[in-house]
C-alpha cells in the first residue's frame, strides 16, 4: 500500500498551492461579496489545464490521474470553494461524460475547446419536480428525423449562465405522446430556442453562477444526442459517481482551510495572560478536525485512486462526498467558535468558509442521497 505522491503529484501540488496563494486567495472575499464569476482566475486556470485535468492529451486536456484532480480542487478550494466548485463542475460533470460516452466528432467538436478551457461546461440535470428523484423528467425530446426538439425548464444549474455547452437530459416523446426513455443531449447555448433563466442569489459558493436553463422549443441536431437512446439515467448516475470525488475534494478544502486559519488565530489571540492555543478546550476541537480532515483525505484519495484504476467506486465516491462535506461543516463550525466573536465578522475569511461547506451536504446528491446509494451497496454487496 502506497500513501505518498509521485514526484510529477507532489510539483503539481506545489504548483497549484502557489497559484492559489497567489491568484485566488487575494480576490475570494470580494468575489464572494460581489456573487461576480472570475473571469481573470479561469482565463488562468484554462492555460493551466485545469479544464481537463483527466482528459486525454488528443482532446487538448492535460492528460493527468485522478489524484492529480483531487489536489487541484482540495488546493484550490482551500482558497476559494467557488473557484474549486467551478473547476470541478467543468470536469466532472461535462467534460468525463463526454470523453466517457462521445463520439469522435464529439469530442473533437466539444470536449477539445472545453478541455483547453476556451469553452464553459455545465450539466443539466435538476428540473423543479426532479432533484433526488432525477429520474421524474419532465424535459421532453421530439425526434424530428433529422433534429431534436427540447421542451423544459432545468434549475440550480452550476456555471449554466456562462457554460457554451451544456449536457442535457430529457425524456423522449413517445408515438403515444407520452414521456418515455431518457437521454443525454448536447445543448449549445447559440441553440435556437435556448436561453438562460432566473440567476440565483445563493448563501455560499456565490462567485460560480447558479442558473435556470430555459428551453422552448430548443432545436440541437440529431448528432448530438450522447450515448444511445435510453441511456441518459446511466450517463447521468455514473457522471455523478465520479463527481462526488470532486465535491469531496471541495469539502477537503474547505476543512483545510478552517483548520488552518484556527490553527493561526489559537496561536495568536491572547486571554488570560496567554495563547488561547494553550487552552485543552481549544486544542481539543483542533485536534478533532485535524484527524477526520486526514480521514476525509483518505477516503477522498482512495476513491480517486479506484476511479484511476478502472475499479468499482461508486460506494467509495457516496463514502468520500457523505464524510468530508459532514466534517467540513464542523470545521468551519468549530473554527468559528475557536475565532470568537471575531468569527462571525466578515473581517476574517472563516465565515465564507462556513457559508460555502452547506452546499457540499446538498449538490451531486444530498447526504441523504449518499447514505442511500452506500446502504444499498452494501446490502447488496457491492
Ligand atoms: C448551488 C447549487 C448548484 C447545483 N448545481 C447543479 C448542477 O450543476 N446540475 C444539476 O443538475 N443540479 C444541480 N444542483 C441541484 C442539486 O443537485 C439538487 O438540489 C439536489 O440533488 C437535491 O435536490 P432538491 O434540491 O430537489 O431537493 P429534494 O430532492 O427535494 O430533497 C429535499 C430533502 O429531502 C431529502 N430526500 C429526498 N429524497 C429522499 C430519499 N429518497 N430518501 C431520503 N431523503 C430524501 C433530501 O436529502 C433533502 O434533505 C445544484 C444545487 C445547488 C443548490
Amino acid at each position: 500500500m502506497e500513501f505518498g505522491y509521485t514526484p510529477e503529484q507532489k510539483m503539481f501540488k506545489k504548483v497549484i498551492r502557489e497559484f492559489a496563494k497567489n491568484e485566488v486567495e487575494p480576490i475570494a472575499t470580494e468575489i464572494d461579496e460581489n456573487s461576480r464569476f472570475p473571469w481573470e482566475t479561469v482565463k488562468k486556470m484554462a492555460k493551466m489545464g485545469l479544464f481537463g485535468i483527466t482528459v486525454p492529451k488528443e482532446y487538448g486536456g492535460a492528460g493527468a490521474d485522478y489524484i492529480t484532480y483531487v489536489i487541484a480542487i482540495e488546493e484550490i478550494s482551500k482558497a476559494c470553494a467557488s473557484t474549486g466548485g467551478i473547476i470541478a463542475a467543468v470536469n466532472s460533470l461535462a467534460a468525463w461524460p463526454l470523453h466517457q460516452y462521445g463520439t469522435h466528432e464529439q469530442k473533437m467538436k466539444y470536449l477539445l475547446p472545453m478541455a483547453k478551457g476556451d469553452t464553459l461546461g455545465a450539466f443539466g440535470l435538476t428540473e423543479p419536480e426532479a432533484g433526488s428523484d432525477a429520474f421524474n423528467q419532465q424535459t421532453t425530446a421530439e425526434d424530428k428525423g433529422d433534429h431534436y426538439i427540447l421542451n423544459g425548464n432545468k434549475i440550480f444549474i452550476s456555471g449554466g449562465d456562462v457554460a457554451d455547452t451544456i449536457i442535457m437530459f430529457a425524456k423522449l416523446v413517445t408515438k403515444r405522446g407520452k414521456r418515455g426513455r431518457m437521454c443525454a443531449f448536447i445543448v449549445e447555448k447559440t441553440s435556437p430556442g435556448f436561453s438562460v433563466g432566473v440567476k440565483e442569489n445563493k448563501m455560499g459558493i456565490r462567485a460560480s453562477g447558479t442558473a435556470e436553463l430555459v428551453m422552448q422549443d430548443c432545436t440541437i441536431p440529431k448528432d448530438n444526442l450522447l450515448g444511445e437512446v435510453g441511456q441518459g439515467f446511466e450517463i447521468a448516475m455514473n457522471t455523478l459517481d465520479g463527481g462526488r470525488i470532486g465535491i469531496a475534494a471541495q469539502a477537503l478544502g474547505i476543512a483545510q482551510g478552517s483548520l488552518d486559519a484556527a490553527v493561526k488565530y489559537a496561536k495568536e489571540r491572547k486571554q488570560f495572560g496567554s495563547t488561547i492555543s494553550r487552552f485543552q478546550s481549544i486544542q481539543w476541537m483542533l485536534a478533532d478536525i485535524y484527524t477526520e480532515t486526514e480521514a476525509a483525505r483518505l477516503l477522498t484519495y482512495k476513491s480517486a485512486w479506484l476511479k484511476q484504476n478502472d475499479m468499482p467506486y461508486s460506494t467509495e465516491a457516496a463514502q468520500a462526498k457523505l464524510y468530508a462535506s459532514e466534517l467540513c461543516e464542523k470545521a468551519a463550525t468549530q473554527a468559528i467558535q475557536i475565532h470568537g466573536g471575531y468569527g462571525y465578522m466578515k473581517d476574517y475569511p472563516i465565515e465564507r468558509f462556513f457559508r460555502d461547506s452547506k452546499i457540499t451536504q446538498i449538490y451531486e446528491g444530498t447526504s441523504e442521497i449518499q447514505r442511500l446509494v452506500i446502504a444499498t451497496n452494501l446490502l447488496k454487496g457491492i
